[in-house]
Formats: C-alpha cells, sequence, structure tokens
C-alpha cells in the first residue's frame, strides 16, 4: 500500500494515513521520530530476562517471521507483517533520551534492540548505537545488546571496554529453515563465525537461541546439531527461547505456516494460548533439553551482563 496517497483522516473510500505519518519525517524505508520516552517495558511475549528495554529502531529489515516485536507496528498505525519489514521507525534522539532518563534509573538491567534489531541496516545510517553504548556504561547499568547483525563487530572494541553483553540470535543451523522463516537476517554460519569474533575481540557473548520454532526445528538432532555449533564457535553460553505468536505475530506467521505447512496449523492451535504463549509442559521440555545439551557441550548457564567497576569514570572523561 502506498500510504504517501493516503488521506490524514479516513474517508469511503480511502483509510486514514497512518498515525506515526503525522509526527516522522519519512526518508524512504525510514521514519524519523522524536521519542518521548525511551526506556520501555519489555513485552512478556519477548522471551528473555530482562523487564525493561531501549530500542533505538522499530521494525526490523530482517523480516523473521516469528518477531514477537511485530505487534509494535499497529500501535503506530502500521501493520504487523510487511510494514514492519519496510518501514522502519527511528528514535533519532535516542541518545539524548536515553541520558535524561538514566539520572533517575535503578540500575536494573536493560536490554537493547527488542523492538527491532539495533544493529540492522539502519545503524548504517543513524548510528545510534555508541553512544547508547556508553550512555548506559556510564550510568554503571548493566546491559545485554541483542542482535542477528555483524555490523556489531563495529562497536566490538566499545562493547569489550564497556563490558556490554552481546546475545546473537542462532535459533537452528539449518539454512533451508532460515531462508524461509528470517529471509533478511545473515545465514547461521554467518552469525555462528560472528559469534567467534566477538569472543575473541574478548566481548561477552552468548547466543539467544530461539526462537525454536515447534515441529520444524525442534527434533533433538536439530537441537544438538545447533548447540553443538554454538560451543564450537566460542559463545559463553545459551539462552533458550522457544516461539511466541503474540497478536500481530501470530496472524502472520499462521498464514505463512498456511501456506508452507498446512499440517501444522491445527497442533500450533493447540499448543499455543490465546496470549501466544506455548503451553508450559513444551516449553519447559524444549528449554530443558537445550540447557542440558548445553551443559553437554561445556557451556554453563548464562552469566548476567555486569558493568565495569571503571566504566562510570572512564566514561566522564568522554
Ligand atoms: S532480527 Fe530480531 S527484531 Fe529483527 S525481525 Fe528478527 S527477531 Fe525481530
Amino acid at each position: 500500500m502506498e500510504w504517501d496517497t493516503l488521506p490524514l483522516v479516513a474517508t469511503e473510500e480511502q483509510p486514514a494515513r497512518p498515525a506515526i505519518e503525522r509526527r516522522a519525517v519519512v526518508r524512504g524505508m525510514f521514519y524519523e521520530t522524536q521519542a518521548r520516552t525511551i526506556i520501555e517495558k519489555v513485552p512478556v511475549a519477548a522471551g528473555i530476562p530482562q523487564r525493561w528495554a531501549v530500542s533505538p529502531y522499530r521494525g526490523c529489515a530482517h523480516a523473521c517471521r516469528g518477531c514477537a516485536a511485530r505487534g509494535g507496528h499497529r500501535r503506530l498505525g502500521l501493520d504487523a507483517g510487511r510494514d514492519f519489514e519496510t518501514r522502519i521507525v527511528v528514535r533519532a534522539n535516542a541518545v539524548r533520551r536515553l541520558r535524561a532518563e538514566l539520572e533517575r534509573w535503578q540500575p536494573e538491567p536493560l536490554a537493547v534492540g527488542v523492538g527491532g534489531d539495533c544493529y540492522q541496516q539502519a545503524e548504517q545510517t543513524y548510528q545510534l548505537m555508541p553512544g547508547i553504548v556508553r550512555a548506559l556504561a556510564g550510568a554503571g547499568v548493566p546491559a545485554t545488546v541483542y542482535t542477528k547483525s555483524p555490523l556489531v563487530l563495529r562497536d566490538a572494541g566499545l562493547l569489550a571496554e564497556l563490558g556490554v553483553q552481546v546475545a546473537i540470535s542462532i535459533a537452528f543451523v539449518d539454512e533451508k529453515i532460515r531462508r524461509a522463516v528470517e529471509p533478511g537476517a545473515p545465514s547461521a554460519q554467518a552469525r555462528l563465525e560472528l559469534v567467534s569474533a566477538l569472543a575473541e575481540a574478548g566481548v561477552d557473548v552468548h547466543v539467544l537461541m530461539g526462537p525454536v520454532l515447534p515441529l520444524l526445528s525442534d527434533a533433538a538432532d536439530q537441537l544438538e546439531a545447533t548447540v553443538r555449533r554454538i560451543a564450537a564457535a566460542g559463545a559463553a553460553g545459551v539462552q533458550p527461547v522457544v516461539l511466541r505468536l503474540p497478536p500481530g505475530t501470530r496472524q502472520w506467521y499462521l498464514q505463512w505456516l498456511a501456506r508452507q505447512h498446512p499440517a501444522l496449523v491445527e497442533r500450533y492451535e493447540e499448543l499455543y494460548d490465546r496470549a501466544g504463549l506455548p503451553s508450559a509442559a513444551y516449553e519447559a521440555r524444549i528449554t530443558g533439553q537445550i540447557r542440558q545439551l548445553a551443559a553437554a557441550f561445556g557451556m554453563p548457564p548464562v552469566a548476567p551482563p555486569r558493568v565495569r567497576p571503571a566504566g562510570r569514570q572512564q566514561l566522564a572523561l568522554v
């Protein structure tokens, strides 16, 4: 749909232009906005341990079908499908806003990059991450950066120096599945090499092994192959996450499933509740298997991020 041709107020013939366009400067696929708040609550559907997050970008060109952040685009008047992948909201004032909010922040751990990959293509243009990393470390806030993108290597020295943890998402190593469900993301092999490069650079790096896809990437041999290669890449640990299907994600993922694997749709309907969470028994079985495999391959449970004690003083000079 060409939003540029739509009116701001809906008429009988045409829907209204998305709300985000009224307060954004549109530059190609990027919608530049000024965020009023940058530290946000992490939705339960994200499946990560942190309760709060900073997302300089909303939407993500990596286009993962099971991305739990898709529903966030609906609140902007955009859709959770193609718009999420092609209309990326850039919070151009993210660093300034974060510095202001951190002045009143109790140092509870923060996740970075939950509403969209923080090192996706947009970061090449806007370069917000170095400022965000410095602000977090300067405030003494333990932080974990979530990404699939090799662009994170650009900041490896800074992340290592300031003790900011990185989690690279790798749910499976089967390239056929990756092409089908993560069409815009780097290959699993490229991400494994990224883990090695970050570890070599001294970054505290582990793997977010998710989302594990029920009946598609959860067989015992698939899990074992994935954990083995993650361990060989030098990850400090594995954090398992089973696919969540909150509103927005659910429709987009199930449409694809109905096209490609129609026999599985009913099984998914049985497995997921109305909020989009998988059955507790299934989730416990899969995460338990992954944790056992991780231990067998010599990876301890993922340790929480730590801030280098010198971070605050060093950054005062930056
Ligand atoms: S890389 Fe992360 S944020 Fe981007 S689409 Fe995939 S799951 Fe979502």
